[in-house]
């Protein structure tokens, strides 16, 4: 239990985050986690879901989601007159998210800012991949608030280690990809053993169309929090065209001219992060690869060893693409598109996250332009198709052309190249800038 010195609203600790009415042990960890102020979906959501009320937020990826759901919850958790309620396999507060590293990712940052709650609030995780013991015994007794992907979740539940008929507050995380289709079994068989009267938080830096019509069901008179904005975007996003079979040169080249200490890239297929490494460690560039074939040990200790900077390249499947926070994320780069557009910004929204300058690349060849153009259109922007000196293209709208006629395009340094009417931007240029 907080003792009620603990929850003394009035010392001075963090004045932004204290306007938001937050008990004293939170302020103290916010300020010494140096938040100086909360972040515009905080400032929006802490009322709200203090208040009781169903949330459906749509924000940036790397705005701050996971504090505006994990506040007010511990805030509630701390108020609560008999300290925490967990009890027997019983949890009061459940977080849903979509893969494992996230949900580690958000329970570790809950435990953080329950730093000064001395052990009073109990957070666990709970996630595929890894010995199913050691989550039953931490289960034991219950947890305020459990932080689960849906499989291993309905698994502890199968085996009696946990019970959801006393869950108060649902937050899904990664809001979009947890109602899309791959979860909708695991979902539903959830919601069907939590009580009807609870309170729903939704988080997600995209909700298409189809998602939201979902989520009708789910929410009882909820606040929609939309706050996306390009402008406010510290991330730069830029596009280069290539010639097709001239992508991992000028990956490799775009890796040894600028040195960013870290890259993140993306590819669609588990192989082809293998198979891209293989080519990179030809041209004498080092790269470790993730992806859902990985051991849970193996992509844990890749993803440390990333986040501390001791590896410099990571080529990953979309499964990186939730949520993770590498701090100061310098680069993430589109090797691959995505199939789907809301991935983009997923992707992209690795770097550039808390205020922090990012740059996010795409590559892409002539069979690729019609596809970012949806991606574009998805994302109402426009990105200048720009070329890398030593690197440049035939003209691509005439390739797409010839691609869609099904006419043969010209062999790579065979005949007669166009000269592009696209900007030469030479790289190093506005590559220094960012
Ligand atoms: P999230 O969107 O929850 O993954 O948060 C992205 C990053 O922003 C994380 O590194 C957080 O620690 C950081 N962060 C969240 N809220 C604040 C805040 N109010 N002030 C400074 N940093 C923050």
């Amino acid at each position: 239990m907080i003792s009620n010195a603990n929850i003394d609203k009035n010392s001075q600790h963090n004045d932004s985050f204290q306007t938001l009415k937050l008990v004293s042990p939170l302020l103290k960890r916010l300020s010494e986690m140096q938040y100086t102020q909360p972040t515009p979906i905080q400032m929006q959501a802490i009322p709200n879901v203090l208040a009781g009320r169903d949330i459906i937020a749509g924000a940036n990826t790397g705005s701050g989601k996971t504090a505006a759901f994990a506040l007010p919850i511990l805030n509630t958790l701390a108020l609560q007159a008999t300290g925490h309620k967990s009890s027997a396999n019983f949890v009061s507060h459940l977080v849903l998210v979509p893969t494992r590293e996230l949900a580690k990712q958000v329970a570790d940052s809950i435990k953080s800012y329950a730093a000064h709650f001395n052990g009073a609030i109990k957070t666990v995780a709970v996630f595929g991949g890894v010995s199913i013991n050691t989550q039953m015994q931490a289960l034991r007794g219950g947890s305020d608030i459990l932080v689960a992907t849906p499989g291993r979740l309905l698994d502890l539940i199968n085996s009696n280690a946990v019970k959801l008929d006393n869950v108060n507050t649902l937050v899904l995380d990664e809001a979009d990809r947890m109602l899309s289709l791959g979860f909708t079994d695991e979902l539903a068989s959830l919601l069907k053993l939590m009580p009807p009267q609870k309170q729903t938080l939704l988080f997600s830096a995209t909700f298409p169309e189809q998602v939201k019509a979902l989520t009708k069901d789910l929410l009882n008179d909820p606040v929609e929090i939309q706050l996306q904005s390009a402008e406010q975007s510290t991330l730069v996003q830029r596009l280069f065209t290539v010639d097709k079979g001239q992508k991992t040169a000028l990956l490799s080249h775009l890796i040894k001219q600028h040195q960013w200490q870290q890259i993140l890239i993306f590819v669609n297929a588990k192989s082809a992060c293998k198979h891209l490494a293989d080519k990179l460690a030809k041209r004498g560039i080092n790269a470790e690869v993730f992806h859902g074939d990985k051991g849970q040990g193996a992509r844990t200790r890749v993803l440390e060893a990333f986040k501390v900077g001791e590896i410099q390249v990571l080529i990953a499947t979309d499964i990186a693409a939730r949520g993770l926070d590498i701090d100061k994320l310098p680069v993430v780069i589109n090797f691959d598109l995505p199939r789907s557009p809301a991935d983009y910004m997923h992707r992209i929204g690795r770097s550039g996250r808390a205020g922090e300058v990012g740059l996010a690349l795409s590559i892409i060849d002539f069979e690729d332009v019609q596809h970012f153009k949806v991606i574009e259109k998805k994302h109402k922007i426009q990105l200048e198709r720009e070329q890398v000196n030593g690197f440049e293209t035939t003209d691509f709208e005439q390739l797409a052309l010839q691609a869609k006629n099904n006419i043969t395009a010209p062999a790579q340094g065979t005949g007669k190249k166009k000269r592009s009417k696209q900007p030469q931007i030479n790289a190093d240029i506005w590559l220094g800038k960012v």
